[in-house]
């Protein structure tokens, strides 16, 4: 895992905005911001992507979605609305393969997704 991006972000190794970290889990600000709130929520443990998901992950999974809710709040988009989007695969348009959660919010998103 020396190579994973997200990895050296939540060992440090990397300098990033982080908003809330616990013992499963970190987010930070994406560098490259889609909307007024974009928030990455990773899990610490290394898992590629949904399909790396195992039977023992279901609690973690549920704690993403948890902190994604909070911090959803927390950031005043709760009530107006926000997605939440995780990449899964190349064709998905995933380009870092640590699975992540995407907190989007602060503006209309339109549907389908491009
Ligand atoms: P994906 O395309 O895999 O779903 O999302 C990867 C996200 O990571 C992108 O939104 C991208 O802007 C973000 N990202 C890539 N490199 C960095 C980085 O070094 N720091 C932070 N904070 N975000 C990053
Ligand atoms: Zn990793």
């Amino acid at each position: 895992m020396n190579d994973c991006l997200f990895c050296k972000i939540i060992e440090r190794k990397l300098p990033s905005k982080i908003v809330f970290e616990d013992d499963k889990l970190v987010a930070f600000e994406d560098v490259n911001p889609q909307a007024p709130v974009h928030i990455l929520l990773v899990p610490r443990r290394h898992i590629e992507s949904v399909n790396g998901v195992e039977e023992t992950d279901r609690e973690l999974m549920g704690h993403l979605f948890w902190i994604s809710r909070k911090l959803a709040q927390e950031r005043g988009v709760a009530a107006s609305g926000y997605r939440l989007v995780v990449n899964s695969g190349a064709s998905a348009g995933q380009s870092v393969f640590h699975i992540h959660v995407h907190l989007v919010g602060g503006r209309a998103f339109g549907w389908p997704p491009g």
